[in-house]
């Protein structure tokens, strides 16, 4: 499906594009015709993106930031309008495990870096770049979620809580959105061979889990101006979206 997405003069944003689903994430975009924005901490990780993104014959800019450096996320939307004066993707993608503990023995300073990285600076970002998303003619956000989010798994508390957060807030957004050419959804990318799955699940062969970029070829197309879902949970694993039902 991605060898059809056509992204030729769309800027899109990746955050955790150092390695992971994100890395891959970035280069599928930037494949496809995008420039890519991609933000981590790690600068080796990321000039390999750019190395991999170069060679293919793609553009890319770097920029190294924690995204709890919450004034940088802040800038970052004026700096892209004012280099770009709009971003079409953003791909909110960035995310920690925290650890896996029964809740009562979770540190406080860990449930909240949780948070933060995952909830906080999320919702950051979304302010920072919503003006943008809005001036573009196709605007479309992936939100990182998890299937934690919904299964109710002993001991994933922190992370099953930010991932909860970060869905519905998304939604919310979305119907916000709905009478624009704005789409955004959720992605459940289903267990991938990444660091932080070796971090939940350090037992498990990595071999048997889908490498991330077999995950991140079946996300990308949500970044096309054909998508029309809004609001949704797409699942990587079974290529559908789910939906909440909608209260009256
Ligand atoms: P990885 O741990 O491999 O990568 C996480 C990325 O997030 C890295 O690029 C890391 O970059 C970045 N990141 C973490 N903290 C910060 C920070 N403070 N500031 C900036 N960047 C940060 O994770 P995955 O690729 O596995 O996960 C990607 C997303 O998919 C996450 O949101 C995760 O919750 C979700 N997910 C993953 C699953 C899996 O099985 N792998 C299953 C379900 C959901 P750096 O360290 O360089 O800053």
């Amino acid at each position: 499906m991605s060898e059809a997405l056509d992204l030729t003069g769309r800027v899109a944003l990746v955050t955790g594009a150092s390695r992971g689903i994100g890395y891959f994430l970035a280069k599928e975009l930037a494949a496809a015709g995008a420039h890519v924005i991609a933000v981590a901490r790690t600068v080796g990780g990321l000039e390999e993106l750019d190395d991999e993104i170069k060679e293919a014959g793609g553009q890319a800019t770097l920029v190294p930031l924690d995204l709890t450096d919450m004034a940088g996320v802040d800038r970052l939307g004026g700096a892209i309008h004012e280099r770009w004066g709009k971003l079409d993707v953003l791909v909110a993608n960035a995310g920690i495990l925290g650890v896996i503990a029964p809740l009562g023995h979770v540190e406080a300073k860990v449930f909240e870096r949780v948070m933060n990285i995952n909830v906080n600076a999320t919702w950051r970002l979304i302010r920072s770049v919503d003006p943008l998303l809005r001036l573009s003619d196709a605007g479309r956000a992936i939100i990182m979620s998890s299937g934690a989010a919904h299964s109710a798994k002993a001991y994933w508390g922190p992370y099953a809580a930010s991932k909860a957060a970060v869905e519905a807030m998304a939604r919310s957004w979305a119907d916000e959105t709905k009478n624009l050419p704005l789409r955004i959804n959720s992605v459940n990318p289903g267990a991938t061979r990444t660091a932080m799955r070796a971090q939940a699940m350090p037992g498990e062969d990595p071999t048997t889990l889908p490498h991330p970029s077999e995950i991140a070829a079946k996300i990308v197309p949500l970044a096309s101006p054909a998508l029309q879902e809004t609001g949704a949970i797409f699942e990587a694993r079974t290529g559908k979206f789910l939906r909440y039902s909608m209260p009256k």
